[in-house]
């Protein structure tokens, strides 16, 4: 049942609706191997993609129900047309206090400049490696120095708080950890290292790939000596660190140590199907409801019972999987491409 406090909805678990991640697109202009490693993939039918003006009706209504938090994700949002226009209508809502998109950065410095002015608060990078030949191999695509300008043009666009999301695998780009590092301090930027992750889409994932969080800690103290946790109060899925030149960098650590019961996130899909987990092999039809004429009431109450029902707590239970010794990939080809919403790719990481 839902539950209604001073905190706004709670979930099973007492977990409120707080951050929705709103993907704008299942495209992307790269193929990344923990991503999207296969040759064909099975597209989300365009005609069934949420228009700007439904987005901003769903988180309005969201944010009736708690959320304060939004943020644009894809495919790479900055492949959906127009994308500053989607930014002004949601940074007009007024209980939107944090608008923020993580971006590829492939395009991002032709449009860092319109979306600050639109209204967008703050920017993450997705970005594995320095080395344009790894890069290539890792994304099968030659992108690397548009990616730079792309974190150049964060800076010049005055955008501050800028973080570049690492996913760090075994034998790809484990040996760059002190070199992210460095080059986050060098611009301005919080480097945060995510251990692989076997969600939807990592048809390649293996546990012996994964560098876990106390491995990551272990070879940045081999380096930099002393690493200090830092103390917060916050559901983001970051825990941070400080070295002892007060640099800060962050782990995510959902394979190893999930942080499941904190968890306040949901995730929207371009097509506008909501999934209260990002392992959730179901997710919520809003969009039917919604060109169908539903009333906001009606909209809030599907929402609210959605989440009032949650129970999900996927990346723990991945963990439970691993000590009976049955983790693998989650969801085979035939399977996501029968559903390209249980895609990563698709349901915005
Ligand atoms: S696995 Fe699901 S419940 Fe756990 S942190 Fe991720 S989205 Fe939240």
């Amino acid at each position: 049942m839902a539950s209604l406090d001073g905190h706004g909805l709670l979930d099973t678990l007492g977990r409120p609706l707080r951050n929705l991640r709103v993907s704008v697109t299942d495209r992307c202009n790269l193929r990344c191997q923990y991503c999207m490693p296969e040759e064909e993939y099975a597209w989300l039918r365009r005609s069934d993609l949420l228009t700007f003006e439904e987005i901003q009706r769903l988180v309005e209504i969201f944010t009736e129900l708690g959320v304060d938090r939004v943020r644009l994700t894809g495919g790479e949002p900055l492949l959906r047309r127009d994308l500053p226009d989607l930014v002004r209508l949601l940074s007009a809502v007024p209980a939107v206090r944090d608008l923020a998109m993580t971006s590829n950065g492939v395009l991002l410095a032709g449009q860092a400049a319109a979306l600050r002015s639109a209204g967008l608060h703050r920017v993450t990078v997705s970005f594995d490696t320095l080395r344009p030949d790894r890069f290539r191999a890792l994304t099968r695509r030659d992108e690397h120095a548009a990616v730079m300008r792309g974190i150049e043009g964060v800076r010049a666009a005055g955008f501050t708080g800028l973080k570049l999301d690492t996913v760090v695998i075994r034998g790809v780009n484990d040996d760059e950890l002190a070199d992210l590092v460095e080059f986050a301090r060098r611009v301005d930027a919080e480097v945060r290292f995510i251990e692989y992750m076997d969600v939807g889409g990592a048809t390649h994932w293996s546990r012996e790939q994964v560098v876990s969080r106390a491995e990551i800690l272990e070879r940045l103290e081999r380096r930099y000596g002393q690493v200090a946790p830092i103390r917060e109060h916050s559901s983001a899925p970051a825990e941070r660190f400080r070295l002892g030149d007060g640099t800060t960098f962050g782990i995510i650590a959902s394979t190893t140590t999930p942080f499941c019961r904190t968890c306040d996130r949901s995730r929207l899909t371009a097509d506008g199907t909501w999934y209260l987990c990002l392992y959730a092999q179901r997710g919520i039809d809003l969009r039917t409801p919604l060109r169908d004429g539903a009333s906001r009431d009606t909209l809030r109450a599907l929402i609210a019972s959605g989440w009032g029902r949650r129970r999900d707590r996927g990346a723990e239970e991945r963990k439970d999987l691993e000590a009976i010794g049955h983790r693998g990939v989650l969801v085979q080809i035939e399977g996501l491409r029968q559903d390209p919403r249980l895609e990563m790719h698709t349901r915005g990481g």
